[in-house]
C-alpha cells in the first residue's frame, strides 16, 4: 500500500487557513477578511437580476472579453495588456505555474499575504522571506540578493496598511532578473498605484481585484497588466474558461460603474481616519493604514484575548498566531455604525 496518494509536497504543506466565515444573516460584525462594507454597484446588481439564459447555456468568452475591455476603457490600457483571473488568487497561482518550479524562487518580504507561501508550497517552489525593516522599510538589496524567479510585493501590504513607495519598486525591479509582482489589492483606497511602472518595466506586473474596492468578493473576479508578451505564459497555464459569463458580466457593470466605487472608497477612507483617531485615544498603537482596515496593537491587554472577547460578542477581527503579530489585531474598516460598535465592545473588554 502506498503511505500516501499525494505528492510529498503536498503532504507536507499545511494549507491556507481563510478567515472564519459565518453563514449570510448571521448576526456579526464581520471585521476580518476585509470585505467592503458597502453593497455592490446597483448597476452590477441590475444586470445580475436581468441576466440572459443564453449566456449560461453557452461557454463564456476564454479571455472575458467584455470585462477587459471595460478595464480597457478605465485605465486607457489596450485589452491586450490585461488578463482575468477568477479572483486575483487565480492569477498569481498562474504567475507561479508559470514562471516557478522545485529550483526557481519565489521571494516575499514578510509579513505579508500568507497565500504567497501557500502558493509555493502547492508548485512546490522554494519560498524565500525576507523580513520588512523597521517601519516597513522594503529591504531592497535583500530582496535582489534572493534573486527570486518572482517577487511579490502587497502595497498596500496586508496586515501591515503601509504602501511601498513608487521609486523604491522602480529600484527593485531595474535590479531583479525576475519578474516583480505588485499586488494591488487595496489599492482602491490609497493614494497612489504603481500601475504607470508596467510600461516602463518589462517585467512588472500588477495585480488588482474587485473583492475588495468594488465590494464583489463573492464574484471571484481579478485582473493583472502587464506587457502582451510578459502575459502570453500565463495565458498558456490558466484554465481555458476561467471567468464564467456571470462574473463576467456583473463585473464589466461594477467596473464601469467608477463613481460608485469611489465614493464607497471615499467613505471607507474617512472612516479609516476616525477609527484609527479613536483606537489610539484607547490606547492603542496604530499602523499608517492605506488600505480598508488597520493594523493595532492593544496598550496592556493581550491581543489573543481581545480578539477571543469580541468574538464572543459577535464581532470578527483577524488574528495572526504568528511570530512579530501576535501582540496585535488586523481589524477591517467598518460602516460607522459598526465600527462605534467595535469601539464600545473594546473600551469595556479592556
Ligand atoms: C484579498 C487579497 C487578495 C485576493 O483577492 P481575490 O481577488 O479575492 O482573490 C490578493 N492579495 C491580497 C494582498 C489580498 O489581501
Amino acid at each position: 500500500m502506498a503511505s500516501s496518494y499525494f505528492r510529498p509536497s503536498v503532504d507536507a504543506m499545511t494549507g491556507y487557513t481563510p478567515g472564519e466565515q459565518p453563514k449570510p444573516g448571521t448576526k456579526i460584525i464581520k471585521l476580518n477578511t476585509n470585505e467592503n462594507p458597502y453593497p455592490p454597484s446597483p448597476k452590477a446588481l441590475e444586470v445580475l437580476r436581468t441576466l440572459d439564459s443564453e449566456w449560461l447555456r453557452r461557454y463564456p468568452s476564454p479571455y472575458a472579453d467584455d470585462f477587459r475591455h471595460s478595464i480597457s476603457k478605465v485605465f486607457g490600457i489596450p485589452h491586450d495588456w490585461i488578463i482575468v483571473g477568477n479572483g486575483s488568487d487565480e492569477i498569481l497561482n498562474v504567475v507561479i505555474r508559470a514562471c516557478t518550479e522545485v529550483k526557481r524562487k519565489i521571494v516575499y518580504p514578510t509579513p505579508t499575504y500568507v497565500l504567497y507561501r501557500t502558493l509555493a508550497e502547492m508548485q512546490p517552489a522554494q519560498a524565500l522571506e525576507v523580513p520588512y525593516g523597521n517601519d516597513f522599510a522594503l529591504p531592497i538589496e535583500q530582496l535582489v540578493n534572493a534573486q527570486g524567479a518572482v517577487t511579490f510585493i502587497a502595497s498596500p501590504n496586508s496586515p501591515s496598511g503601509h504602501t511601498i513607495p513608487i521609486n523604491d519598486l522602480r529600484q527593485l525591479a531595474t535590479q531583479l532578473s525576475g519578474v516583480l509582482l505588485i499586488d494591488e489589492a487595496y489599492v482602491d483606497f490609497a493614494e497612489e498605484s504603481a500601475l504607470p511602472l508596467v510600461k516602463e518595466f518589462p517585467n512588472i506586473i500588477v495585480l488588482r481585484t474587485l473583492s475588495k474596492g468594488y465590494s464583489l468578493a463573492g464574484l471571484r473576479l481579478g485582473f493583472a497588466i502587464a506587457n502582451p508578451q510578459l502575459l502570453s505564459g500565463l495565458f498558456k497555464v490558466k484554465d481555458s474558461y476561467n471567468i464564467d459569463a456571470i462574473a463576467c458580466a456583473v463585473g464589466t457593470a461594477a467596473m464601469l460603474d467608477q463613481d460608485y466605487k469611489n465614493e464607497c472608497a471615499r467613505k471607507v477612507k474617512a472612516s479609516r481616519v476616525k477609527l484609527a483617531e479613536n483606537l489610539e485615544q484607547l490606547g492603542f498603537q496604530v499602523w499608517k493604514s492605506q488600505a480598508n482596515f488597520v493594523l493595532v496593537q492593544p496598550p496592556t491587554a493581550n491581543a489573543e484575548a481581545l480578539y477571543l472577547g469580541l468574538k464572543e460578542k459577535g464581532i470578527l477581527v483577524r488574528y495572526f498566531k504568528q511570530p512579530g503579530l501576535a501582540d496585535k489585531l488586523r481589524i477591517t474598516v467598518g460602516t460607522e455604525e459598526q465600527n462605534q460598535i467595535l469601539l464600545m465592545n473594546l473600551a469595556s473588554l479592556m
